[in-house]
């Protein structure tokens, strides 16, 4: 698999939008917040044809990601995958208010209740997954793997066991810490960020801010929860 692998990455209003491609393949990882035709300039700029994408994944549901997934969707006619755990938020065009402890998270929860409710145009996603998926048909070594702590639905998308496409399981908006601002289940984002650990990835690729090496993700991991 020596195939030479792109990433693009779209700030597309409140997250990232990113796509992975290869010589023949592409896949795309979330939807975005807004900003759909930035998208669709910068995926011509890139030789990327989107009638052709091989797969959309959503790392969760909350809607800064996917409020944009029922405009794509009328575009791109490719197979939505997701967590079980978020299919029926998708369906349902809503997600739970997440939980947060710091007096950060529940004022920027506080903001975006002023700005409006948290909802989206529902969509019915294709694959829905449970534990791990992997599989090598677009010419990289896939997987994605269950995430969760965030949220109960939260994925990582693992290329080529290099790059980790990590959703809000890492959060790099701040410089002091990559620990996220909203957690759900600490126990469980530890054992999330455990795994991703585990795989030495080069580099992990968040949600909202910059891609992170793995020394940082280590550190940070040390730091928040203790020697491993
Ligand atoms: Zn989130
Ligand atoms: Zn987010």
């Amino acid at each position: 698999m020596n195939n030479e692998i792109k990433i693009i990455k779209i700030n597309a209003g409140r997250s990232n939008v990113y796509f992975i491609k290869n010589k023949s393949s592409c896949i795309m990882v979330d939807a975005g917040f807004s900003g759909l035709n930035k998208i669709i300039n910068i995926a011509n700029a890139n030789d990327i044809n989107l009638k052709k994408i091989d797969m959309l994944i959503l790392t969760h549901t909350h809607y800064d990601h996917v409020n944009l997934l029922h405009e794509l969707n009328k575009i791109i006619y490719t197979e939505i995958l997701v967590h079980n755990a978020g299919e029926r938020f998708l369906k349902f065009g809503q997600t739970p208010v997440p939980y947060s402890r710091n007096i950060l998270g529940k004022f920027l929860l506080l903001m975006s209740r002023i700005g409006g409710p948290s909802k989206f145009d529902p969509v019915v996603p294709d694959t829905l997954i449970d534990g791990d998926y992997n599989t090598a048909k677009f010419g990289f070594d896939l997987s994605i793997i269950p995430t969760p702590g965030h949220t109960e639905d939260s994925v990582s998308v693992i290329i080529d066991k290099k790059f980790a496409f990590v959703g809000d399981t890492i959060f790099n908006i701040f410089p002091m810490t990559i620990y996220p601002i909203f957690v759900d289940n600490r126990e469980q984002l530890q054992l999330s960020w455990k795994r991703l650990l585990d795989l030495q990835c080069e580099y992990y690729f968040p949600g909202h801010g910059k891609k992170i090496s793995f020394d940082r993700l280590k550190s940070d991991y040390e730091r928040v929860f203790g020697k491993k």
